[in-house]
């Protein structure tokens, strides 16, 4: 560019003028940000967030212990106790959960055989200490009674591709 065009540019003020133009064209457009938190983008029904324990309508546990979640899980994040109640059905006594050790996979709500522990839809479950995330059964509970009727729905969508 000569001595003179590039004089013509600065004292037209053509490259602010480009810049303001291209600030202004972004005015009309769509935005591709959100304003997290007041609003959320869609999840998939297959996204794997906070893990959670489901009961069945009757408010019963789903969980067998059957404990092939705590085999298959890679991260051995899951411990379980168990023991048979007076009426002969298994239920466990201990689920504990190490969140800092899982790496969501989501192996153990594959391997369950009657879909009791499953990874649910929240994903806003930062905490501030690192012992809030060890879950216990109550907690896990606590998130499937909170979720089920996400988790539900996402199972039945899934359904058909499992
Ligand atoms: S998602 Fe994977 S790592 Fe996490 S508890 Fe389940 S099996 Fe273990
Ligand atoms: S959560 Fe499912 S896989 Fe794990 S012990 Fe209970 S029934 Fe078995």
């Amino acid at each position: 560019m000569s001595f003179i065009q590039r004089n013509v540019r600065t004292w037209m003020l053509t490259e602010l003028l480009t810049g303001m133009a291209k600030s202004f064209s972004y005015m009309f457009k769509r935005r591709s940000t959100i304003n997290y938190p007041y609003e959320k983008g869609p999840l998939s029904p297959r996204f794997r967030g906070e893990h959670a324990l489901r009961r069945y309508a009757s408010g019963e546990e789903r969980c067998i212990a059957c404990k092939l979640c705590e085999a298959v899980c890679p991260a051995q994040a899951i411990t379980i106790e168990a023991e048979p109640r007076e009426d002969g059905s298994r239920r466990t006594t201990r689920y504990d959960l190490d969140m800092t050790k899982c790496i969501y996979c989501g192996f153990c709500q594959e391997a369950c055989p009657v879909d009791a522990i499953v990874e649910g839809p929240n994903f806003e479950y930062a905490t501030e200490t690192r012992e809030e995330l060890f879950y216990n059964k109550d907690k896990l509970l606590a998130n499937g009674d909170r979720w089920e009727n996400e988790i539900a729905a996402n199972i039945a969508v899934d359904t058909p591709y499992r």
